[in-house]
Protein backbone atom coordinates (compact mmCIF):
# COMPACT_ATOMS: atom_id res chain seq x y z
CA UNK A 1 0.00 0.00 0.00
CA UNK A 2 1.47 3.67 -0.57
CA UNK A 3 2.73 5.94 1.98
CA UNK A 4 -0.09 8.34 0.73
CA UNK A 5 -3.11 6.17 1.53
CA UNK A 6 -5.29 6.49 4.67
CA UNK A 7 -5.92 4.23 6.71
CA UNK A 8 -9.30 5.59 8.56
CA UNK A 9 -11.22 8.21 7.14
CA UNK A 10 -9.74 11.12 9.16
CA UNK A 11 -6.22 10.07 9.02
CA UNK A 12 -5.04 11.38 5.85
CA UNK A 13 -1.64 11.35 7.75
CA UNK A 14 -3.67 13.66 10.20
CA UNK A 15 -4.23 16.21 6.94
CA UNK A 16 -7.91 16.46 7.30
CA UNK A 17 -9.73 18.75 9.85
CA UNK A 18 -12.50 16.53 11.42
CA UNK A 19 -16.41 18.27 11.88
CA UNK A 20 -16.75 19.17 16.12
CA UNK A 21 -18.16 16.10 17.44
CA UNK A 22 -21.24 18.19 18.81
CA UNK A 23 -21.95 19.48 15.38
CA UNK A 24 -21.88 16.33 13.34
CA UNK A 25 -23.62 14.61 16.27
CA UNK A 26 -26.71 17.33 15.51
CA UNK A 27 -26.63 17.23 11.61
CA UNK A 28 -27.01 13.74 11.40
CA UNK A 29 -29.74 13.69 14.01
CA UNK A 30 -31.64 16.38 11.89
CA UNK A 31 -30.78 14.22 8.69
CA UNK A 32 -28.82 17.32 7.16
CA UNK A 33 -25.74 14.51 6.99
CA UNK A 34 -26.25 11.15 5.35
CA UNK A 35 -25.09 7.65 6.21
CA UNK A 36 -25.48 6.73 2.25
CA UNK A 37 -22.19 7.44 0.10
CA UNK A 38 -22.57 9.42 -2.46
CA UNK A 39 -22.39 7.29 -5.84
CA UNK A 40 -25.18 5.60 -3.92
CA UNK A 41 -27.43 8.57 -3.96
CA UNK A 42 -27.58 8.65 -7.73
CA UNK A 43 -28.61 4.65 -7.38
CA UNK A 44 -31.23 5.94 -5.08
CA UNK A 45 -32.90 8.00 -7.40
CA UNK A 46 -32.12 5.82 -10.67
CA UNK A 47 -34.28 3.27 -8.59
CA UNK A 48 -37.33 5.74 -8.52
CA UNK A 49 -36.62 8.16 -11.86
CA UNK A 50 -35.48 4.73 -14.20
CA UNK A 51 -36.56 6.00 -17.52
CA UNK A 52 -36.47 9.99 -16.61
CA UNK A 53 -33.95 11.43 -18.12
CA UNK A 54 -31.00 12.71 -16.30
CA UNK A 55 -29.00 14.02 -18.81
CA UNK A 56 -29.22 15.69 -22.16
CA UNK A 57 -25.88 16.86 -23.60
CA UNK A 58 -25.44 18.28 -27.34
CA UNK A 59 -23.98 14.52 -28.16
CA UNK A 60 -26.21 12.72 -25.85
CA UNK A 61 -29.15 11.56 -24.00
CA UNK A 62 -29.21 9.14 -20.69
CA UNK A 63 -31.59 7.75 -18.79
CA UNK A 64 -31.50 7.86 -14.86
CA UNK A 65 -30.92 3.88 -15.49
CA UNK A 66 -28.31 4.08 -18.60
CA UNK A 67 -26.78 6.51 -16.75
CA UNK A 68 -26.42 4.39 -13.30
CA UNK A 69 -25.75 0.95 -14.96
CA UNK A 70 -22.89 2.66 -17.04
CA UNK A 71 -21.31 4.06 -14.34
CA UNK A 72 -21.43 0.78 -12.13
CA UNK A 73 -19.58 -0.54 -15.21
CA UNK A 74 -17.18 2.32 -15.31
CA UNK A 75 -16.25 1.87 -11.51
CA UNK A 76 -16.07 -2.09 -11.78
CA UNK A 77 -13.36 -1.42 -14.58
CA UNK A 78 -11.61 1.76 -12.68
CA UNK A 79 -11.33 -0.95 -9.92
CA UNK A 80 -10.21 -3.89 -12.00
CA UNK A 81 -7.22 -1.63 -13.58
CA UNK A 82 -5.98 -1.37 -10.02
CA UNK A 83 -7.92 1.89 -8.81
CA UNK A 84 -8.63 1.90 -4.85
CA UNK A 85 -10.74 3.63 -2.65
CA UNK A 86 -9.66 7.19 -1.80
CA UNK A 87 -6.82 7.26 -4.43
CA UNK A 88 -7.37 10.77 -5.85
CA UNK A 89 -7.96 11.18 -9.30
CA UNK A 90 -7.50 14.66 -11.31
CA UNK A 91 -10.24 15.67 -13.44
CA UNK A 92 -9.27 17.88 -16.47
CA UNK A 93 -12.78 17.94 -19.00
CA UNK A 94 -15.00 19.87 -20.39
CA UNK A 95 -18.93 19.76 -20.22
CA UNK A 96 -19.12 16.41 -21.70
CA UNK A 97 -21.51 13.27 -21.27
CA UNK A 98 -18.64 11.14 -20.50
CA UNK A 99 -17.25 13.55 -18.30
CA UNK A 100 -20.52 13.21 -16.16
CA UNK A 101 -19.94 9.10 -16.54
CA UNK A 102 -16.42 9.44 -15.24
CA UNK A 103 -16.99 11.88 -12.46
CA UNK A 104 -20.30 9.27 -11.03
CA UNK A 105 -17.79 5.83 -12.30
CA UNK A 106 -14.66 7.58 -10.05
CA UNK A 107 -17.28 8.13 -7.05
CA UNK A 108 -18.88 4.60 -7.35
CA UNK A 109 -15.49 3.32 -7.48
CA UNK A 110 -14.85 5.26 -4.13
CA UNK A 111 -12.11 7.49 -6.14
CA UNK A 112 -11.93 11.21 -4.48
CA UNK A 113 -12.44 13.37 -8.07
CA UNK A 114 -9.87 16.07 -7.74
CA UNK A 115 -12.00 19.36 -9.74
CA UNK A 116 -8.87 20.89 -11.40
CA UNK A 117 -9.82 23.19 -14.48
CA UNK A 118 -8.96 22.04 -18.16
CA UNK A 119 -7.51 25.08 -18.67
CA UNK A 120 -5.11 24.65 -15.61
CA UNK A 121 -1.47 24.02 -16.90
CA UNK A 122 2.26 22.66 -14.98
CA UNK A 123 2.29 24.54 -12.15
CA UNK A 124 -1.54 24.09 -10.90
CA UNK A 125 -1.84 20.60 -11.41
CA UNK A 126 2.09 20.10 -10.29
CA UNK A 127 1.40 21.45 -7.00
CA UNK A 128 -2.27 19.81 -6.82
CA UNK A 129 -1.46 16.17 -7.87
CA UNK A 130 1.36 16.29 -5.39
CA UNK A 131 -0.28 17.63 -3.15
CA UNK A 132 -3.40 14.89 -3.03
CA UNK A 133 -1.12 12.18 -4.35
CA UNK A 134 -3.06 11.79 -7.48
CA UNK A 135 -3.04 7.93 -8.87
CA UNK A 136 -4.79 8.94 -12.00
CA UNK A 137 -5.30 12.19 -14.33
CA UNK A 138 -8.18 11.86 -16.50
CA UNK A 139 -8.48 14.68 -19.40
CA UNK A 140 -10.48 14.85 -22.61
CA UNK A 141 -8.54 15.05 -26.26
CA UNK A 142 -9.83 16.80 -29.06
CA UNK A 143 -9.10 20.13 -27.42
CA UNK A 144 -6.87 22.78 -28.64
CA UNK A 145 -4.30 22.10 -25.85
CA UNK A 146 -3.16 18.62 -26.27
CA UNK A 147 -4.54 17.75 -22.66
CA UNK A 148 -3.35 13.85 -23.31
CA UNK A 149 0.61 14.88 -23.93
CA UNK A 150 0.13 16.82 -21.01
CA UNK A 151 -1.17 14.49 -18.66
CA UNK A 152 1.79 11.93 -19.75
CA UNK A 153 4.32 14.95 -19.08
CA UNK A 154 2.98 15.67 -15.63
CA UNK A 155 2.59 11.78 -14.57
CA UNK A 156 6.95 11.19 -15.84
CA UNK A 157 8.49 11.26 -12.48
CA UNK A 158 5.61 11.94 -10.47
CA UNK A 159 5.42 10.30 -7.35
CA UNK A 160 2.21 8.78 -7.38
CA UNK A 161 0.72 9.04 -10.80
CA UNK A 162 0.32 6.02 -12.74
CA UNK A 163 -2.84 6.06 -14.94
CA UNK A 164 -3.65 8.21 -17.57
CA UNK A 165 -7.67 8.00 -19.06
CA UNK A 166 -9.16 9.89 -21.64
CA UNK A 167 -12.64 11.04 -22.89
CA UNK A 168 -13.37 12.14 -26.30
CA UNK A 169 -10.51 10.34 -27.64
CA UNK A 170 -11.18 8.61 -31.08
CA UNK A 171 -8.77 5.32 -30.15
CA UNK A 172 -6.56 4.66 -27.39
CA UNK A 173 -3.19 5.90 -27.88
CA UNK A 174 -0.27 4.25 -26.21
CA UNK A 175 -0.61 4.15 -22.22
CA UNK A 176 -3.71 5.51 -22.12
CA UNK A 177 -7.56 4.25 -20.88
CA UNK A 178 -10.36 5.69 -22.71
CA UNK A 179 -13.96 5.97 -20.39
CA UNK A 180 -15.56 5.07 -23.69
CA UNK A 181 -14.29 1.54 -23.79
CA UNK A 182 -14.28 1.34 -19.56
CA UNK A 183 -16.06 -1.89 -18.76
CA UNK A 184 -18.54 -2.49 -21.24
CA UNK A 185 -17.81 -6.05 -21.01
CA UNK A 186 -19.08 -6.22 -17.69
CA UNK A 187 -21.97 -8.04 -17.10
CA UNK A 188 -24.42 -5.24 -15.27
CA UNK A 189 -25.36 -7.35 -11.91
CA UNK A 190 -21.60 -8.13 -11.15
CA UNK A 191 -20.72 -4.61 -11.43
CA UNK A 192 -23.84 -3.17 -9.17
CA UNK A 193 -22.49 -6.11 -6.68
CA UNK A 194 -19.09 -4.75 -6.91
CA UNK A 195 -20.11 -1.07 -6.39
CA UNK A 196 -22.24 -2.37 -3.56
CA UNK A 197 -19.44 -4.20 -2.00
CA UNK A 198 -17.23 -1.09 -2.06
CA UNK A 199 -19.85 1.42 -0.59
CA UNK A 200 -19.75 -0.98 2.34
CA UNK A 201 -16.93 0.07 3.46
CA UNK A 202 -17.34 3.63 2.97
CA UNK A 203 -17.59 6.01 5.93
CA UNK A 204 -19.86 9.17 5.63
CA UNK A 205 -16.61 10.86 7.12
CA UNK A 206 -14.83 9.95 4.16
CA UNK A 207 -13.50 12.33 1.41
CA UNK A 208 -16.23 12.27 -1.45
CA UNK A 209 -14.22 14.71 -3.24
CA UNK A 210 -11.24 17.20 -3.47
CA UNK A 211 -12.99 21.08 -4.68
CA UNK A 212 -10.15 24.14 -4.86
CA UNK A 213 -10.82 27.04 -3.51
CA UNK A 214 -10.59 30.39 -5.61
CA UNK A 215 -7.40 31.17 -3.10
CA UNK A 216 -7.18 33.62 -0.57
CA UNK A 217 -3.25 33.69 -0.19
CA UNK A 218 -0.32 31.47 -2.30
CA UNK A 219 -1.18 29.18 -4.14
CA UNK A 220 -4.65 27.80 -4.42
CA UNK A 221 -5.99 25.53 -1.27
CA UNK A 222 -7.62 22.10 -1.32
CA UNK A 223 -10.79 21.51 -0.06
CA UNK A 224 -11.99 18.14 1.00
CA UNK A 225 -15.97 17.65 0.41
CA UNK A 226 -17.41 14.28 2.53
CA UNK A 227 -20.20 11.85 1.93
CA UNK A 228 -22.15 13.21 4.74
CA UNK A 229 -22.96 16.43 3.69
CA UNK A 230 -22.10 16.46 -0.39
CA UNK A 231 -24.88 15.47 -1.96
CA UNK A 232 -27.05 16.84 0.95
CA UNK A 233 -25.46 20.36 -0.21
CA UNK A 234 -26.99 19.78 -3.96
CA UNK A 235 -30.41 18.33 -2.22
CA UNK A 236 -30.54 21.68 -0.05
CA UNK A 237 -30.21 23.62 -2.89
CA UNK A 238 -32.68 22.17 -5.12
CA UNK A 239 -34.91 22.02 -2.37
CA UNK A 240 -34.52 25.79 -1.94
CA UNK A 241 -35.36 26.12 -5.45
CA UNK A 242 -38.56 23.98 -5.48
CA UNK A 243 -37.09 21.46 -8.01
CA UNK A 244 -39.21 18.25 -8.89
CA UNK A 245 -38.50 15.46 -11.73
CA UNK A 246 -40.43 17.95 -14.01
CA UNK A 247 -37.40 20.52 -13.95
CA UNK A 248 -35.27 20.55 -16.46
CA UNK A 249 -31.98 22.44 -15.96
CA UNK A 250 -28.99 24.11 -17.82
CA UNK A 251 -25.54 24.35 -16.62
CA UNK A 252 -23.35 26.62 -19.12
CA UNK A 253 -20.51 27.18 -17.11
CA UNK A 254 -17.60 24.86 -16.21
CA UNK A 255 -19.92 21.71 -14.65
CA UNK A 256 -16.39 20.08 -12.87
CA UNK A 257 -15.95 22.97 -10.05
CA UNK A 258 -17.69 23.37 -6.65
CA UNK A 259 -20.99 25.47 -8.46
CA UNK A 260 -21.24 23.39 -11.63
CA UNK A 261 -21.40 19.81 -9.42
CA UNK A 262 -23.44 21.48 -6.02
CA UNK A 263 -25.96 23.41 -8.41
CA UNK A 264 -26.56 21.45 -11.17
CA UNK A 265 -25.64 18.17 -11.10
CA UNK A 266 -25.85 16.78 -8.16
CA UNK A 267 -28.70 19.35 -7.02
CA UNK A 268 -30.80 17.63 -10.73
CA UNK A 269 -30.08 14.02 -9.91
CA UNK A 270 -30.98 14.70 -6.01
CA UNK A 271 -34.43 15.09 -7.47
CA UNK A 272 -34.39 13.11 -10.12
CA UNK A 273 -35.08 16.24 -12.61
CA UNK A 274 -33.53 16.74 -16.10
CA UNK A 275 -30.16 18.31 -16.82
CA UNK A 276 -29.07 19.47 -19.60
CA UNK A 277 -25.16 20.14 -19.85
CA UNK A 278 -24.52 23.55 -22.36
CA UNK A 279 -21.31 24.87 -22.62
CA UNK A 280 -20.17 28.14 -22.00
CA UNK A 281 -20.89 29.22 -25.67
CA UNK A 282 -23.95 30.83 -25.35
CA UNK A 283 -25.69 30.97 -29.02
CA UNK A 284 -24.75 27.22 -29.07
CA UNK A 285 -26.22 26.98 -25.50
CA UNK A 286 -29.24 29.06 -25.79
CA UNK A 287 -29.78 26.86 -29.19
CA UNK A 288 -29.37 23.41 -26.91
CA UNK A 289 -31.66 25.16 -24.34
CA UNK A 290 -34.34 26.10 -26.09
CA UNK A 291 -34.64 22.89 -28.19
CA UNK A 292 -35.10 20.66 -24.75
CA UNK A 293 -37.79 23.75 -23.03
CA UNK A 294 -35.39 24.40 -20.07
CA UNK A 295 -37.23 25.40 -17.55
CA UNK A 296 -34.35 26.28 -14.69
CA UNK A 297 -30.86 27.94 -15.19
CA UNK A 298 -28.03 29.75 -13.56
CA UNK A 299 -26.41 32.50 -15.35
CA UNK A 300 -22.78 33.73 -14.13
CA UNK A 301 -21.29 37.30 -14.88
CA UNK A 302 -19.85 36.01 -18.19
CA UNK A 303 -23.20 35.37 -19.60
CA UNK A 304 -24.89 38.71 -18.53
CA UNK A 305 -25.00 40.18 -21.60
CA UNK A 306 -25.44 37.35 -23.11
CA UNK A 307 -28.81 36.93 -21.67
CA UNK A 308 -29.52 40.76 -22.77
CA UNK A 309 -29.61 39.77 -26.62
CA UNK A 310 -32.19 38.76 -28.85
CA UNK A 311 -31.26 34.82 -29.00
CA UNK A 312 -31.90 34.65 -25.53
CA UNK A 313 -35.68 35.01 -26.32
CA UNK A 314 -36.27 31.63 -27.73
CA UNK A 315 -34.47 30.53 -23.96
CA UNK A 316 -37.61 32.46 -22.47
CA UNK A 317 -40.37 30.66 -23.82
CA UNK A 318 -40.10 27.45 -21.33
CA UNK A 319 -37.58 29.45 -18.42
CA UNK A 320 -39.48 29.40 -15.40
CA UNK A 321 -36.94 30.11 -12.99
CA UNK A 322 -32.96 31.77 -13.23
CA UNK A 323 -30.43 32.52 -10.67
CA UNK A 324 -27.71 35.58 -11.50
CA UNK A 325 -24.52 35.08 -9.65
CA UNK A 326 -21.41 36.64 -9.61
CA UNK A 327 -21.67 40.40 -9.94
CA UNK A 328 -24.48 42.98 -9.06
CA UNK A 329 -27.43 42.75 -10.84
CA UNK A 330 -29.02 45.58 -13.37
CA UNK A 331 -32.81 46.25 -13.58
CA UNK A 332 -32.50 45.74 -16.78
CA UNK A 333 -30.98 42.29 -16.55
CA UNK A 334 -33.23 41.58 -13.96
CA UNK A 335 -36.11 42.22 -15.97
CA UNK A 336 -35.29 40.41 -18.95
CA UNK A 337 -35.42 37.05 -16.57
CA UNK A 338 -38.26 37.96 -14.49
CA UNK A 339 -41.63 39.60 -15.22
CA UNK A 340 -43.33 38.98 -11.94
CA UNK A 341 -45.84 36.41 -13.32
CA UNK A 342 -44.48 33.62 -15.40
CA UNK A 343 -40.57 33.84 -15.16
CA UNK A 344 -39.09 34.19 -11.23
CA UNK A 345 -35.40 35.62 -10.79
CA UNK A 346 -33.18 35.19 -8.03
CA UNK A 347 -29.46 34.79 -6.41
CA UNK A 348 -26.98 32.58 -5.72
CA UNK A 349 -23.89 33.48 -3.86
CA UNK A 350 -21.93 30.27 -2.92
CA UNK A 351 -18.31 28.94 -2.44
CA UNK A 352 -16.60 25.84 -2.85
CA UNK A 353 -15.73 25.63 0.73
CA UNK A 354 -19.44 25.09 1.59
CA UNK A 355 -22.04 28.16 2.06
CA UNK A 356 -24.91 28.65 -0.67
CA UNK A 357 -27.21 31.35 -0.22
CA UNK A 358 -30.26 31.61 -2.31
CA UNK A 359 -33.16 33.85 -2.87
CA UNK A 360 -36.31 32.03 -1.16
CA UNK A 361 -39.14 31.77 -3.85
CA UNK A 362 -41.51 34.02 -1.88
CA UNK A 363 -38.90 36.79 -1.46
CA UNK A 364 -40.43 40.06 -2.93
CA UNK A 365 -38.97 41.66 -5.89
CA UNK A 366 -36.32 44.09 -3.56
CA UNK A 367 -34.94 40.95 -2.08
CA UNK A 368 -34.97 39.12 -5.35
CA UNK A 369 -33.43 41.92 -7.10
CA UNK A 370 -30.97 43.50 -4.21
CA UNK A 371 -29.55 40.78 -2.31
CA UNK A 372 -28.24 37.52 -2.47
CA UNK A 373 -30.56 35.66 -0.46
CA UNK A 374 -30.67 33.59 2.56
CA UNK A 375 -28.31 29.73 3.45
CA UNK A 376 -30.11 27.19 2.33
CA UNK A 377 -29.52 24.70 5.48
CA UNK A 378 -31.23 24.76 8.40
CA UNK A 379 -28.06 24.69 10.56
CA UNK A 380 -25.92 27.77 8.21
CA UNK A 381 -24.65 30.29 10.29
CA UNK A 382 -23.65 33.19 9.16
CA UNK A 383 -21.86 35.76 11.11
CA UNK A 384 -21.11 39.74 9.80
CA UNK A 385 -17.40 40.03 11.86
CA UNK A 386 -15.18 42.96 11.88
CA UNK A 387 -12.28 41.64 10.49
CA UNK A 388 -9.65 43.23 12.83
CA UNK A 389 -11.46 41.92 15.96
CA UNK A 390 -13.49 39.41 14.65
CA UNK A 391 -16.53 40.69 17.10
CA UNK A 392 -19.95 40.90 14.97
CA UNK A 393 -20.94 44.15 13.90
CA UNK A 394 -24.17 45.96 14.53
CA UNK A 395 -27.27 44.81 13.17
CA UNK A 396 -26.82 45.53 9.15
CA UNK A 397 -23.42 47.36 9.34
CA UNK A 398 -20.90 46.00 6.99
CA UNK A 399 -18.04 43.09 7.36
CA UNK A 400 -16.77 39.71 6.97
CA UNK A 401 -19.01 37.51 6.01
CA UNK A 402 -18.42 34.28 8.15
CA UNK A 403 -20.01 30.95 7.84
CA UNK A 404 -19.97 27.24 9.37
CA UNK A 405 -22.85 24.75 9.28
CA UNK A 406 -23.69 21.10 7.84
CA UNK A 407 -21.82 21.29 4.55
CA UNK A 408 -19.51 24.43 5.16
CA UNK A 409 -15.74 22.75 5.76
CA UNK A 410 -13.86 22.68 9.30
CA UNK A 411 -10.39 23.32 7.55
CA UNK A 412 -8.55 22.86 4.13
CA UNK A 413 -6.45 20.10 3.61
CA UNK A 414 -3.00 19.92 4.90
CA UNK A 415 -2.96 23.38 5.60
CA UNK A 416 -2.29 23.85 9.24
CA UNK A 417 -1.07 27.32 9.35
CA UNK A 418 -3.79 28.58 6.92
CA UNK A 419 -6.59 27.05 8.48
CA UNK A 420 -5.63 28.96 11.75
CA UNK A 421 -5.95 32.18 10.39
CA UNK A 422 -8.47 30.83 7.40
CA UNK A 423 -11.24 29.95 10.21
CA UNK A 424 -12.31 31.62 13.74
CA UNK A 425 -11.53 30.04 16.79
CA UNK A 426 -15.06 28.70 16.67
CA UNK A 427 -14.74 27.17 13.47
CA UNK A 428 -15.93 29.87 11.36
CA UNK A 429 -14.74 30.20 7.70
CA UNK A 430 -13.75 33.81 6.91
CA UNK A 431 -14.86 33.85 3.25
CA UNK A 432 -12.81 37.65 2.77
CA UNK A 433 -16.09 38.60 1.29
CA UNK A 434 -17.85 41.44 2.44
CA UNK A 435 -21.56 41.54 3.42
CA UNK A 436 -24.65 42.87 5.11
CA UNK A 437 -27.62 41.86 6.24
CA UNK A 438 -30.79 43.69 5.44
CA UNK A 439 -33.79 43.07 7.11
CA UNK A 440 -37.06 42.83 4.27
CA UNK A 441 -40.12 42.26 5.76
CA UNK A 442 -38.85 40.85 9.07
CA UNK A 443 -36.36 38.27 6.93
CA UNK A 444 -32.42 39.16 6.71
CA UNK A 445 -31.53 38.73 3.44
CA UNK A 446 -27.33 38.49 3.02
CA UNK A 447 -25.98 41.69 0.63
CA UNK A 448 -22.94 41.25 -0.73
CA UNK A 449 -20.64 44.49 -0.51
CA UNK A 450 -17.10 43.56 -1.67
CA UNK A 451 -14.36 41.39 -0.83
CA UNK A 452 -11.21 41.74 1.51
CA UNK A 453 -9.24 38.82 0.19
CA UNK A 454 -6.58 39.92 -2.89
CA UNK A 455 -8.18 38.13 -5.88
CA UNK A 456 -9.30 39.00 -8.98
CA UNK A 457 -12.93 37.22 -10.60
CA UNK A 458 -12.56 37.00 -14.41
CA UNK A 459 -16.00 35.49 -15.23
CA UNK A 460 -16.02 33.46 -12.50
CA UNK A 461 -12.41 32.00 -12.53
CA UNK A 462 -10.64 32.96 -9.25
CA UNK A 463 -7.30 34.34 -9.76
CA UNK A 464 -4.75 34.68 -6.75
CA UNK A 465 -3.01 38.34 -7.15
CA UNK A 466 -0.35 37.00 -4.76
CA UNK A 467 0.08 34.00 -6.35
CA UNK A 468 0.90 35.77 -9.88
CA UNK A 469 2.99 38.37 -8.10
CA UNK A 470 5.20 35.85 -6.70
CA UNK A 471 5.65 34.38 -10.36
CA UNK A 472 6.16 37.43 -11.82
CA UNK A 473 9.13 38.21 -10.01
CA UNK A 474 11.03 35.59 -10.88
CA UNK A 475 11.77 36.81 -13.77
CA UNK A 476 14.89 38.65 -12.48
CA UNK A 477 13.69 41.70 -15.17
CA UNK A 478 10.89 42.74 -12.69
CA UNK A 479 11.42 44.36 -9.61
CA UNK A 480 7.78 44.71 -7.67
CA UNK A 481 4.95 43.54 -8.69
CA UNK A 482 1.46 44.36 -8.09
CA UNK A 483 -1.75 42.20 -9.56
CA UNK A 484 -5.09 44.08 -9.12
CA UNK A 485 -8.37 43.59 -10.62
CA UNK A 486 -9.24 46.17 -13.50
CA UNK A 487 -13.47 46.31 -14.38
CA UNK A 488 -14.42 44.54 -17.44
CA UNK A 489 -17.78 44.60 -19.17
CA UNK A 490 -17.64 40.91 -20.24
CA UNK A 491 -15.86 38.88 -17.79
CA UNK A 492 -16.19 41.83 -14.27
CA UNK A 493 -12.89 41.42 -14.18
CA UNK A 494 -9.48 41.09 -15.38
CA UNK A 495 -6.30 40.83 -14.57
CA UNK A 496 -4.12 44.04 -14.24
CA UNK A 497 -0.46 44.07 -13.39
CA UNK A 498 1.57 47.09 -12.31
CA UNK A 499 5.47 46.50 -12.72
CA UNK A 500 8.54 48.13 -12.09
CA UNK A 501 11.41 47.19 -13.94
CA UNK A 502 14.67 46.52 -12.57
CA UNK A 503 16.84 48.65 -15.00
CA UNK A 504 13.86 50.88 -16.62
CA UNK A 505 13.61 49.15 -19.46
CA UNK A 506 9.80 47.54 -19.71
CA UNK A 507 9.03 44.45 -20.89
CA UNK A 508 6.71 43.89 -23.30
CA UNK A 509 3.24 41.53 -22.69
CA UNK A 510 5.07 39.60 -25.08
CA UNK A 511 7.75 38.99 -22.70
CA UNK A 512 5.48 38.70 -19.50
CA UNK A 513 3.25 36.00 -21.40
CA UNK A 514 6.35 33.95 -22.38
CA UNK A 515 7.19 34.40 -18.91
CA UNK A 516 4.43 33.02 -17.24
CA UNK A 517 4.11 30.32 -20.04
CA UNK A 518 7.33 29.01 -19.77
CA UNK A 519 6.35 28.70 -15.59
CA UNK A 520 3.18 26.88 -16.71
CA UNK A 521 0.62 28.73 -15.40
CA UNK A 522 -2.65 28.49 -16.71
CA UNK A 523 -3.85 31.20 -19.46
CA UNK A 524 -6.66 33.07 -17.80
CA UNK A 525 -4.41 34.14 -14.69
CA UNK A 526 -1.96 36.03 -17.31
CA UNK A 527 -2.50 40.10 -16.41
CA UNK A 528 -4.16 41.14 -19.60
CA UNK A 529 -2.40 44.52 -18.76
CA UNK A 530 0.76 46.34 -17.92
CA UNK A 531 1.25 49.91 -16.12
CA UNK A 532 4.84 50.55 -15.72
CA UNK A 533 5.67 52.30 -12.56
CA UNK A 534 8.79 53.80 -10.76
CA UNK A 535 7.34 52.32 -7.38
CA UNK A 536 4.65 51.14 -6.48
CA UNK A 537 2.32 53.19 -3.64
CA UNK A 538 2.51 52.13 -0.21
CA UNK A 539 0.01 52.64 2.59
CA UNK A 540 0.95 54.27 5.74
CA UNK A 541 1.64 50.66 7.21
CA UNK A 542 4.01 49.86 4.66
CA UNK A 543 1.91 47.73 2.19
CA UNK A 544 1.45 47.94 -1.44
CA UNK A 545 -1.39 50.31 -1.60
CA UNK A 546 -3.85 48.19 -3.84
CA UNK A 547 -6.74 50.19 -3.64
CA UNK A 548 -5.13 52.79 -4.70
CA UNK A 549 -4.27 51.25 -8.03
CA UNK A 550 -7.56 49.76 -8.53
CA UNK A 551 -8.85 52.96 -8.47
CA UNK A 552 -5.93 54.21 -10.68
CA UNK A 553 -6.60 51.55 -13.53
CA UNK A 554 -10.19 52.51 -13.15
CA UNK A 555 -9.86 55.84 -13.73
CA UNK A 556 -7.58 55.28 -16.71
CA UNK A 557 -10.35 52.86 -18.71
CA UNK A 558 -12.75 55.12 -18.32
CA UNK A 559 -10.62 58.03 -19.66
CA UNK A 560 -9.64 55.69 -22.58
CA UNK A 561 -13.28 54.63 -23.10
CA UNK A 562 -14.50 58.60 -23.19
CA UNK A 563 -11.93 59.01 -25.59
CA UNK A 564 -12.72 56.08 -27.76
CA UNK A 565 -16.11 57.71 -27.73
CA UNK A 566 -15.00 60.92 -28.57
CA UNK A 567 -13.14 59.73 -31.29
CA UNK A 568 -15.87 57.76 -32.68
CA UNK A 569 -17.70 61.30 -32.55
CA UNK A 570 -15.42 63.18 -34.49
CA UNK A 571 -14.93 60.96 -37.02
CA UNK A 572 -18.82 59.82 -37.66
CA UNK A 573 -20.07 63.47 -36.90
CA UNK A 574 -22.81 61.95 -34.40
CA UNK A 575 -21.68 63.19 -31.03
CA UNK A 576 -24.69 64.18 -29.61
CA UNK A 577 -26.56 60.30 -30.57
CA UNK A 578 -23.26 58.41 -28.69
CA UNK A 579 -23.21 61.06 -25.64
CA UNK A 580 -26.97 60.37 -25.08
CA UNK A 581 -26.16 56.61 -25.25
CA UNK A 582 -23.15 56.97 -22.71
CA UNK A 583 -25.02 58.88 -20.02
CA UNK A 584 -28.15 57.15 -20.79
P1 LIG B 1 -15.66 29.65 -5.80
O1 LIG B 1 -15.18 28.91 -4.60
O2 LIG B 1 -14.74 29.56 -6.96
O3 LIG B 1 -17.07 29.27 -6.15
O4 LIG B 1 -15.66 31.19 -5.42
C1 LIG B 1 -16.36 31.68 -4.32
C2 LIG B 1 -16.26 33.17 -4.30
O5 LIG B 1 -16.90 33.74 -5.45
C3 LIG B 1 -16.96 33.83 -3.13
O6 LIG B 1 -16.21 33.76 -1.94
C4 LIG B 1 -17.14 35.24 -3.65
O7 LIG B 1 -15.96 35.99 -3.53
C5 LIG B 1 -17.44 35.01 -5.14
N1 LIG B 1 -18.89 34.99 -5.37
C6 LIG B 1 -19.70 33.91 -5.45
N2 LIG B 1 -20.98 34.28 -5.67
C7 LIG B 1 -20.99 35.62 -5.74
C8 LIG B 1 -22.01 36.61 -5.92
N3 LIG B 1 -23.30 36.28 -6.13
N4 LIG B 1 -21.64 37.92 -5.91
C9 LIG B 1 -20.36 38.28 -5.72
N5 LIG B 1 -19.36 37.39 -5.53
C10 LIG B 1 -19.66 36.09 -5.54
Amino acid sequence: MPAHRPTTPYDWDGRLVPYPADRACHYRQTGQWSDTPTGARLHETAVRHGDRVALITAEATLTYRQLDERTDQVAAALARLGLRRLDPILFQVTNKAHAVVAWYGCLKAGLVPVATLAAHRAHEIGHISTKVGAVAHIVEAGLKFDLVAFAHDVARGHPTLRHVLTIEAPVATDGTTRVEDLGSDIDPTTARALVESIEARTDPCDVAVFQLSGGTTGVPKVIPRIHAEYWNNALFYAQALGWTPETKVAHLIPLIHNAGISCALHAAHAVGATLVVATPDAPSAFELMARHEVTDALFGHGHYQAVQRPEFDKVRRTLRRALLSGAKVSHDLFRRVDDSEQRWAGQLFGMSEGLFTVTPLDAPEVARRETVGVPIAPSDEVRILDPSSEQEVDAGAIGELCCRGPYTIPGYFDAAEHNAIAFTPDGFYRTGDLASIRDIDGRGYVCIQGRIKDLINRGGEKINAEEIEVLLLRDPRIAAAAVVAMPDLRLGERACAYLVSVDGVELTMAQVQSHLDGLGVAKYKWPERLQWTEALPQTNVGKIDKKSLRADIAAQLEAEAAKSVAQVDDSFDHGALVHERHHA
